[in-house]
């Protein structure tokens, strides 16, 4: 495409009316820098203190900033050891022993911004750049198909050349792909922040999470990592979420990428995010925080030199302490992370992995292993390749299901309905019998006989544990499964 065309384009992009009727009267935005250093800098922990956090946080209520503060400033590894106790029990009262699988999908490494840690950047001359045709997207989808996957992330770089109208193509394309008893049920995107009226057309062809990462909070590092192009307005990104509840999506996922300035800031930063969604939008807060670490990427080397790099042992805190604050969020750990890290965090409150993962254009149908990656052609550099077989044995192992579901979005159970049920405790009874029927269709369909044998044995253990109300229709539908039906749900 035409520089000039290109130019145009992102001269069109940003519409700043549509965030700055969000400001307060004084013209600040809700993260504030001076109040979130000061209770990091100010706020001590004692164990007194500490646990009477946590038993809030047990009763699924989002923490305040202070309180945030003083998880993140225990230092007592005993105290540590009753944080991760327990998010793991608020993750278990609020989701129950599964964990949602996905993929993610990545269409398109196009790119008018240069995020200084991506491999994608516009002045990173060395990647290999390419969108798929509408063949090869069929193809990948297939091969997604294939092996299970019944949830996708679609990710694209921001250019015009994947605007709002190729996602509304695209998202269409995969819906309609069906492929034996494999299909697309949900597919979730994480693109550009776009105005209302983009974000509307998203809400018409039936998308998922939008996700928006705002990668860190810390404005001055924000505008050093995002020297040029339509990332480098802060705001614009930081009041997406507020754009996509007006334009009726109200399934929102934030995220932080950590290793670009101080972890414990951006917990911070992601806390601030979801009280102003709740407190804006009638409590109705992310669907789903996302904490991925820098991983090394094509022609940077930002995440080998971050003096904020975090390590396994802070990342399990923060993760923790994500957790407890805010209780009834899905959380989303990915294949960045090595194997050992992402079972290691799923036991204090992840929710959700991707598996079987390939994150190159069009990676699926290449004719290589999953551990073969292409930085060329890639945001960055997998930490965990296993098979989405071995992944979802390895989760069974744990005593986790790895669900399938996508019943509440496709009955419509978001935004303030799913709040409801996950403030309530109620998702856990109300989904374990969709995540077992979920899981069953894979196993008969795609399990491996070993994956068969740790997962029938799973799925018989938690039948029993199930609310007696749902027994007899989860085993009649356990049957109807056996004999070839699917796409059954509670
Ligand atoms: S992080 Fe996203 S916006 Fe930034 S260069 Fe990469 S693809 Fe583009």
């Amino acid at each position: 495409m035409e520089a000039t065309k290109v130019k145009s384009w992102m001269e069109q992009v940003i519409r700043p009316e549509e965030y700055e009727k969000y400001l307060g009267k004084d013209g600040r935005d809700f993260i504030h820098e001076d109040e979130i250093e000061s209770l990091l800098n100010t706020v001590r922990a004692d164990a007194s203190r500490v646990r009477e956090i946590i038993a809030k946080s047990e009763e699924i209520q989002i923490l305040t900033l202070e309180e945030c503060a003083v998880l993140l400033n225990t230092e007592d590894p005993v105290l540590w050891e009753e944080i991760f106790a327990a998010a793991l029990r608020v993750k278990q009262k609020v989701y129950g022993p599964r964990i949602v699988t996905f993929a993610p999908l990545y269409t398109s490494n196009y790119c008018v911004n240069n995020c200084l840690y991506c491999g994608f950047r516009s002045e990173n001359a060395g990647e290999h750049r390419l969108q798929l045709t509408e063949a090869e997207l069929i193809e990948e989808v297939k091969r997604l198909t294939a092996v299970g996957h019944k949830r996708l992330v679609l990710s694209v770089g921001e250019h015009p050349c994947s605007n709002v109208g190729y996602l509304v193509k695209t998202l269409k394309t995969i819906y309609g792909v069906k492929n034996g008893n494999g299909e697309i049920r949900r597919v979730n995107v994480n693109c550009a922040p776009m105005c209302v009226a983009d974000l509307k057309q998203l809400k018409e062809v039936g998308i998922g999470t939008l996700q928006v990462f705002q990668e860190t909070y810390h404005r001055q590092t924000y505008a050093k990592m995002h020297p040029s192009g339509l990332k480098s307005d802060f705001r614009w990104r930081l009041y997406v979420m507020h754009r996509a509840m007006e334009a009726g999506i109200d399934d929102m996922g934030i995220g932080a990428l950590f290793g670009l300035y101080h972890w414990k800031f951006d917990v911070m930063g992601l806390l601030a995010h979801a009280r102003e969604l709740e407190a804006r939008f009638d409590g109705v807060g992310p669907h789903t925080i996302s904490f991925p670490r820098l991983r090394a990427a094509d022609g940077t080397g930002m995440a080998e030199n971050s003096r904020y790099s975090v390590g396994d042992r802070d990342f399990k805190r923060l993760v923790a302490v994500l957790r407890l604050s805010v209780p009834y969020t899905g959380m989303i750990v990915t294949a960045r992370e090595p194997a050992p890290v992402r079972d290691e965090v799923v036991q204090v409150g992840c929710t959700q992995i991707d598996a079987d993962s390939r994150i190159g254009i069009g990676a699926y149908t290449a004719e290589n292993s999953n551990a073969d990656q292409n930085l060329k052609q890639q945001q960055f550099e997998l930490g965990d390749t296993r098979t989405l077989d071995q992944a979802i044995r390895d989760m069974a192992k744990l005593g986790y299901i790895s669900g399938f579901c996508t019943a509440c979005y496709r009955s419509c159970r978001t935004g303030s309905h799913f709040m409801g049920f996950a403030k309530d405790s109620k998702i856990s009874h109300f989904c374990m019998p969709n995540a077992i029927l979920t899981f069953k269709e894979y196993l008969l369909d795609y399990g491996s006989e070993e994956t068969k044998k740790v997962g029938e044995k799973l799925i018989r253990d938690e039948f029993e544990r199930l609310d007696p109300v749902f027994k007899p229709v989860v085993s009649e539908y356990l049957r109807r499964l056996e004999n070839g039906e699917r796409d059954l749900k509670v």
